[in-house]
């Protein structure tokens, strides 16, 4: 199977790489990536609103690094994340 990658942000703050892919069906998640390019975590929305609500933040500059976003299995990801 292919992973389509749909976009990737990059944090203007940190640097961090977020790629949205597909996950789920029509559910993608976001994987991401410090910058040094090495995975840190991967954010998984419960439902397609949820996952619009990231790429809006994404787009509004909002990094899951910088800005604590939940991964959706329970943690809270920072810049201590890894
Ligand atoms: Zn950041």
């Amino acid at each position: 199977m292919d992973i389509i990658i749909y976009e990737v942000t990059k944090c203007p703050r940190c640097g961090a790489y977020t790629c949205e892919r597909e996950f789920d069906y029509d559910l993608n998640c976001f994987d991401i990536y410090n910058v040094l390019h090495e995975f840190v975590a991967s954010v998984y929305p419960d439902s397609i609103e949820d996952m619009k609500e990231c790429r809006k933040a994404l787009k509004d500059g909002e990094c899951p690094l910088c800005d604590n976003w939940e991964d959706g299995l329970g943690h809270t990801l920072g810049h201590g994340t890894n």
